[in-house]
C-alpha cells in the first residue's frame, strides 16, 4: 500500500512526501480508510507508530474537501491531548500536513496567557488542538463555542485519565454535538479506558496494533543491574561513551532529576531537565534545544515527556525503573520512532527487581540482560569523575534551586 492509493488530495500527498513518509505505517494503513469514510475509530496503538498522522491525514482531507467557508462559525475538529508538549507536537503535524490546504489549525494549552488565544479563536479555527484544562476554562467563560464540532479526537486517552482529566472531558462532552465522528486513541487499555471509550464512540472500527509485543520491533531494549547509589557513575560512563548521541534519561521525580543533573554538571556533562516545576517557557526552550540537537542529553520525568515525539533519539535510559509496564512501553517508545532504530537501557537496583518482574510479565517475555562483570562494575565507579558521595550537599543544592524556582513562579503569578 502506498499513500498514492488513497483518495487524498495531491497537495496533501506532497506534504506527506516532504515529511519523508514513503508508505503508511500499520496504524495509518488501518485507520485512514475508515476515518475518510466518516466512521468512529477506537485504536489501541503503541507510541511511535505514526498515530498522529493516522488521524491528521484523513481529517485534513475531509475538511479540505469541504471547501471551508464561514470560519467564525466555529471549530470543526477538536483534538484533545494530555500535555502541552503533545498538543504542540500534534499541532505541528497538522500544520505540516495541511500546509497547502485551506484547513487552518491552532493549539491552546494552559500555562500561557488566554487573551491571544481568545483573539485567534475569534478569527476562526478549523482544527483546534487543546489540553482539556484550558479548553474547559475557555468554554466555561464563553470564549469558545464547540457546537459545530464534527470530528472529535482523544489522543493518549489513557494518559488523560492518569492525569485526572476525566471530569473536564465528561463536562466538555455536554458542549459537543452528539452527532459527530469520534476517534479514540490510547496506548494501553483497561476497564476504565474501555468505559470512557464506549461512552464516546458509536459502532467504532476497532484497531489494535501489535498487542502481543507492545515495544516496537525496531527498539532494542535491555536491562542492567546497578545499585541505586551507583547509577550516576554508570550514567556518566554511558553519556561520555556516547557523547555524540541524543539521549533521553527518565527519572521518577523532579528532585531526583535535578540531583542527577548536578552530578553530571560535576562531571562536565551538559544536560538539562524537564519537569512540571519548570515554567512553560523554560520547558518549550528545553524541548526546542533537544529537538534541534543543540542539547544532547535531556533528563525528564514521565509526566513531561509522555507522548512527545523528538526526532532521532538514539538512546532512552531508564535511570529509575518505571513504576508500571505502561510507563515502560511509553518511555522506551521515545526512541525508534517511525521506522528508525532505537536503543533503550534500564538501570535496575535490588529494590526495583519486583518492578522489572511486573514489566516482564506484561511484555510476556524477559528483557535482555546486560551482564556487567565485577571488575567492569568496579572500574566504572572508579573511573567516574564525580566521586562526590556527599549526597546531603547535593540534596541541599537541589532544594535551594527548587526554592528559587518556586519563588520566581510565585512572583510571576502576582
Ligand atoms: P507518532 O506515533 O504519531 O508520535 O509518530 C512517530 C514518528 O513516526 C514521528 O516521528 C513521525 O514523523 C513518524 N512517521 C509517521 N508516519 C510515518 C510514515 N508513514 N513513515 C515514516 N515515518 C512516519
Amino acid at each position: 500500500m502506498k499513500f498514492d492509493d488513497y483518495r487524498i488530495d495531491e497537495e496533501i500527498k506532497k506534504s506527506i512526501d516532504k515529511l519523508g513518509y514513503k508508505k503508511p505505517t500499520d496504524i495509518q494503513y488501518k485507520s485512514i480508510p475508515p476515518i475518510l469514510k466518516g466512521e468512529d475509530v477506537l485504536a489501541i496503538a503503541q507510541t511511535g507508530t505514526g498515530k498522529t498522522a493516522a488521524f491528521a491525514i484523513p481529517i485534513i482531507q475531509v475538511l479540505h474537501e469541504r471547501k471551508l467557508k464561514n470560519r467564525p462559525d466555529g471549530v470543526k475538529c477538536l483534538v484533545m491531548a494530555p500535555t502541552h508538549e503533545l498538543a504542540l507536537q500534534i499541532h505541528s503535524v497538522f500544520k505540516s500536513l495541511g500546509k497547502n490546504t485551506r484547513v487552518n489549525c491552532y493549539c491552546i494549552h494552559g500555562g500561557v496567557e488566554q487573551e491571544p488565544q481568545i483573539k485567534q479563536l475569534e478569527k476562526g479555527v478549523d482544527v483546534l488542538i487543546a489540553t482539556p484544562g484550558r479548553l474547559f476554562d475557555l468554554v466555561s467563560q464563553g470564549a469558545l463555542n464547540l457546537h459545530r464540532i464534527e470530528i472529535l479526537v482523544l489522543d493518549e486517552a489513557d494518559h488523560m485519565l492518569d492525569l485526572g482529566f476525566i471530569k473536564d472531558i465528561t463536562d466538555l462532552m455536554r458542549h459537543i454535538p452528539k452527532k459527530r465522528q469520534t476517534l479514540f486513541f490510547s496506548a494501553t487499555i483497561n476497564e476504565k479506558i474501555k468505559k470512557l471509550a464506549y461512552s464516546l464512540v458509536s459502532n467504532a472500527i476497532r484497531i489494535q496494533i501489535s498487542p502481543k509485543d507492545p515495544v516496537a520491533k525496531n527498539i532494542e531494549h535491555a536491562v542492567a543491574f546497578i545499585e541505586m547509589d551507583d547509577k550516576r557513575f554508570f550514567l556518566e560512563y554511558l553519556l561520555k561513551e556516547h557523547s555524540d548521541k541524543k539521549i533521553l534519561v527518565f527519572i521518577r521525580t523532579k528532585v531526583r532529576a535535578e540531583r542527577v543533573k548536578k552530578a553530571m554538571d560535576r562531571a562536565d556533562i551538559i544536560t538539562d531537565t524537564i519537569h512540571s516545576d519548570k515554567e512553560q517557557a523554560e520547558r518549550n526552550l528545553c524541548m526546542k534545544n533537544f529537538r534541534s540537537g543543540e542539547l544532547k542529553v535531556l533528563i525528564a520525568t514521565d509526566i513531561s515527556a509522555r507522548g512527545i515525539d523528538i526526532p532521532d533519539v538514539d538512546y532512552v535510559i531508564n535511570y529509575d525503573m518505571p513504576e508500571s509496564p505502561e510507563q515502560y512501553v511509553h518511555r522506551v517508545g521515545r526512541t525508534g520512532r517511525g521506522r528508525q532504530k532505537g536503543q533503550a537501557y534500564s538501570f535496575c537496583s535490588s529494590e526495583e527487581k519486583d518492578l522489572l518482574a511486573t514489566i516482564e510479565e506484561r511484555l510476556g517475555k524477559p528483557i535482555e540482560r546486560i551482564e556487567i562483570s565485577k571488575n567492569d562494575y568496579q572500574y566504572t565507579i572508579e573511573s567516574a569523575v564525580d566521586k562526590s558521595q556527599d549526597w546531603k550537599k547535593l540534596m541541599k543544592e537541589v532544594y535551594q534551586e527548587d526554592l528559587k524556582r518556586a519563588k520566581k513562579k510565585n512572583k510571576s503569578k502576582k
